[in-house]
């Protein structure tokens, strides 16, 4: 086989959704992995808004809304009842079209791959990375058969999206520090039934040990989370549903009819000390890992796939300088950072020990969770922080410019307009110009001449509240989000943004 120009280890969610993008841009990529098939366990079950968002940019989003199921409430139980219920429902109002979603990772990926295959990409199963070498014009990789033999293969980069235990991590020889919590997780997709096997996710404040009940499509399917900490965490790998479940029963009345899968692991919170090495990458897990609490590691293994693909690929044509990789680092790894930390701290808050502790879960949470819930500002800034439509790349060198409350490296807010949402013009992967407004002569010149497209949504009252600022120009960059945001319409500043980049249209 010729040369790659990327060679993606790892064909999870975040190898799967690098290829895509990759390739939709033109690029021409190899997808390996070792394993013989793609996984059969559901593991991630949340898709965040600003997935679902950028997925329009493949028109998947369609397919995930209508696979997966929507959250409409959250329950929290103490004492083997249910205190409170929030509605979930209404949520996403004026933010994002899309509220809490539910859609396992076997199905995820298993619609990715036939995307790709429909690209004519088809994932190399049982084929590992034995080793890499970094030529400094390219990469030489040592690759083993499904029949044992071993291929060397070129390509121009590498993408580690290898999961936890990366061997491009290793290779590289990056650090990555953190730790590992002392409570063992288990998961188990059940047939149940019950009270909380309703549609909606349940939380049990009682004890320390966290157990949370997630809907999945289909009546009477769920997915149990929780933690054990005794001595039966000692060996969790002799742990069968029986012994962890009395729980789940006693506290929240599942009757379980069936356990479909169960399974018990350990979970670190680990940060890698770079996402780069020269013409190596390293992506999702293989990069960052936390409490499943949040539902956050897959997606942001996606959003790190997203913000890398386009730079590859600019960089793949001449159309970027190589430095534009650096900022690849700079925004995905301060998000994990933040990330992990915030993980951390939720996390250790829903198990810690102690009557301190239980007065706080059993007593204070019910009161405050519903009085968050109605404050729409309390409200919108827990749903945007899971969201992830909070992620903002501020302090990257790509971000300049603000107009209002919009600045460079936020992401778009997202409005309704009369024929759809701003969001519709994401149906394409390239920088794009937008304006609320009117948009003036120069500025449309200056598009038509660098074959940009401009964007122009007539000004509606409700985009201030959004914070969008009438007549001022949004730059997009390929990946959507703001890279210059500007008052007044000025094309001076476009051509200065891109040369002081060194970009090329
Ligand atoms: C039990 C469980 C429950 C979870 N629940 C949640 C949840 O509720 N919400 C959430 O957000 N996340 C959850 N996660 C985490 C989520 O599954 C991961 O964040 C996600 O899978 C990361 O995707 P990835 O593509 O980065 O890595 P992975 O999915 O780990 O994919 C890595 C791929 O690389 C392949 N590979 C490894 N080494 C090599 C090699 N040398 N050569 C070739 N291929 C190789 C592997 O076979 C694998 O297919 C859960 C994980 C587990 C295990």
């Amino acid at each position: 086989m010729g040369r790659s120009d990327v060679l993606i280890v790892g064909a999870g969610p975040t190898g799967l959704v690098l290829a895509l993008w990759l390739t939709r841009q033109g690029a021409n990529v190899r997808i390996i992995d070792r394993a013989n098939e793609p996984g059969t366990t559901s593991r991630a079950l949340a898709v965040q808004a600003r997935t679902l968002e950028l997925y329009r940019q493949l028109d998947l989003t369609d397919d995930v809304l209508e696979k997966g199921h929507k959250v409409p409430g959250l329950n929290l139980w103490v004492q083997g009842r249910k205190e409170v219920r929030v509605s979930l429902d209404t949520l996403a109002e004026g933010l994002t079209p899309y509220g809490p979603f539910i859609y396992p990772q076997d199905q995820h990926e298993r619609l990715l791959t036939e995307r790709l295959a429909t690209m004519n990409i088809e994932v190399e199963r049982s084929t590992e990375l034995a080793d890499f070498q970094d030529m400094g014009d390219g990469i030489i990789a040592t690759l083993r058969r499904p029949d044992g033999q071993e291929e060397r293969c070129e390509a121009a980069f590498l993408a580690g999206c290898d999961g936890a235990r990366s061997i491009v991590r290793k290779i590289l020889g990056i650090g990555f520090p953190g730790g590992t919590y002392q409570q063992v997780f288990y998961v188990a997709d059940v047939d149940a039934a019950g009270p909380a096997l309703d549609g909606e996710l349940h939380i049990d404040l009682d004890a320390a040990d966290f157990l949370a009940v997630f809907p999945l499509k289909g009546e009477g399917r769920a997915r149990l989370i929780g933690t054990v900490r005794d001595e039966r965490a000692e060996h969790p790998e002799h742990l069968q549903f029986e012994d962890v479940s009395d729980h789940a029963i006693r506290h929240m009345k599942v009757e379980v009819r069936k356990v479909n899968w169960f399974s018990t692991y350990r979970v670190h919170h680990r940060v890698t000390d770079h996402f780069r090495k020269a013409r190596a990458f390293l992506l999702g897990d293989a990069a960052h890992i936390h409490s499943p609490a949040g539902g956050q590691g897959m997606n942001t293994g996606i959003g790190d796939a997203i913000n890398l693909a386009w730079k590859l690929q600019a960089v793949l044509t001449g159309r970027a300088p190589a430095t534009i990789l650096d900022t690849y680092e700079a925004e995905r790894r301060a998000f994990a950072l933040k990330l992990v930390a915030t993980t951390d701290r939720g996390f250790t808050l829903a198990t810690a020990e102690g009557r301190a502790a239980d007065f706080f879960r059993t007593r204070i949470v019910p009161l405050v969770v519903p009085t968050l819930f109605r404050l729409e500002r309390a409200r919108d800034f827990m749903f945007s922080a899971v969201s992830q439509i909070v992620i903002a790349y501020h302090d990257s060198t790509l971000s300049a410019g603000k107009a209002g409350d919009v600045r460079g490296g936020d992401r778009l807010p997202w409005v309704s307009t009369a024929s759809g949402d701003n969001f519709d013009t994401f149906a394409t992967i390239g920088w794009q110009v937008h304006v609320y407004g009117t948009a003036g002569a120069a500025l449309r010149d200056w598009c038509t001449r660098n074959n940009i497209t401009l964007n122009v949504f007539g000004w509606l009252a409700s985009y201030e509240d959004a914070g969008l600022t009438v007549d001022a120009m949004y730059l997009l960059r390929p990946d959507t989000y703001v890279a210059l945001a500007a008052e007044q319409q000025d094309p001076d500043s476009l051509t200065r943004y891109f040369s002081d980049h060194r970009l090329v249209l």
